[in-house]
């Protein structure tokens, strides 16, 4: 099998109906980038910037972090790298940063919460971005945004940091992209106007799907009741993407389930074009979008929710059986 997929590395990925889907990756460390080339990822679709803060025992320096993403700039060598801001609190909790006692960590504060409340951290992580790009394009995405508002106050913040960094006599990025990340339904209902305003969205399929089915990702038991391939939520993401469509706002997925074949395809046709994954995921799921004809997967799809089945898995396979 690894032999296939080195074979198709460099093959493009068009489904058997003629669907253009974009594959990256998800990342966090140094030692991810080679994976950049081997896997055939278009680029990082993700790159989880908390992993590099949870790696050490003090605070990192703003000198250290331009270092860092500068050479995972050099590294992706011109392809897209999208940074995520800081994703922290709650159960992912610095060593060197004072515990919060909360009842519910999961809903507590965390990620972007952190990052507008105590600006500090986030304000620093963003001039290390502004320079490490050093005149480069650079992909801004902020983590756990529930509301608009909360990204007009990250928005600003980049803003203000730009025009620091310009005083400062610092080389501005070449083009400059933010965005969000979707993982939070409230967010899904937000006003069309935020998603005029976004520059792009990604959906955290982990988060969105434990706060859909108010069922904790870390909790195997619970966890596994609801199928990502269940009616309802297909049905969110349906919705996300021709929310998406009709601001002509770029729309990718990001959470574990981009880098399961069988969930990856049934994502595709319900009109995500760009997945986000762990590189070893790359190859498997190129295969299988490639001898996928999305169209007529989707009608299984459809008709599955029209028969009011709770989830779409036992025909989506049957049909996957019957089209081998
Ligand atoms: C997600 O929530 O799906 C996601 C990609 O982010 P993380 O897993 O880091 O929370
Ligand atoms: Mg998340």
């Amino acid at each position: 099998a690894q032999e296939r997929y080195a074979s198709i590395r460099d093959t493009p990925t068009i489904t058997s109906d003629g669907k253009e889907i974009s594959l990256v990756m998800n990342a966090g460390l140094m030692a991810d980038l080679p994976s950049l080339p081997s896997s055939g990822a278009e680029g990082v679709g993700l790159f989880r910037t908390e992993l590099q803060f949870l790696v050490r025992n003090q605070m990192p320096k703003r000198s250290e972090l331009v270092a860092l993403y500068s050479r995972v700039l050099d590294a992706a060598s011109g392809k897209r790298v999208v940074f995520r801001t800081l994703d922290i609190g709650s159960d992912k909790v610095l060593p060197y940063m004072k515990p919060t006692d909360e009842p519910n960590p999961a809903l507590g504060w965390r990620a972007i919460r952190v990052g507008l409340d105590k600006p500090g951290i986030m304000r620093m992580q963003l001039q290390a971005l502004i320079r490490a790009a050093n005149g480069r394009p650079l992909t801004i995405m902020f983590p756990f945004v529930a509301q608009a508002e909360e990204y007009h106050q990250a928005r600003a913040e980049v803003d203000k940091t730009i025009a620091r960094e310009e005083r400062l006599g610092h080389v501005l990025p070449e083009t400059l992209e933010v965005g969000a990340m979707l993982e939070t339904p409230s967010l899904a209902f937000a006003p069309q106007k935020f998603f005029d305003e976004v520059g792009f969205l990604s959906i955290g399929g982990n988060d969105l799907k434990q706060f859909f089915f108010a069922a904790d990702r870390e909790n195997e038991r619970v966890r596994r009741r609801y199928d990502t391939l269940n009616a309802s939520f297909l049905s969110l993401i349906e919705r996300i993407v021709e929310r998406c469509a009709i601001s002509g706002t770029p729309l990718s997925f990001c959470g574990e389930d981009a880098g399961r074949p069988v969930e990856a395809v049934c994502l595709a046709a319900m009109g995500m074009r760009t997945l986000s994954m762990r590189p070893a995921s790359i190859g498997p799921v190129k295969s299988l979008l490639l001898r996928t004809n999305l169209d007529d997967l989707r009608k299984v799809i459809l008709d599955a929710r029209h028969r009011g089945e709770q989830t779409v898995r036992p025909m989506v396979m049957e049909w996957f059986r019957q089209n081998r």
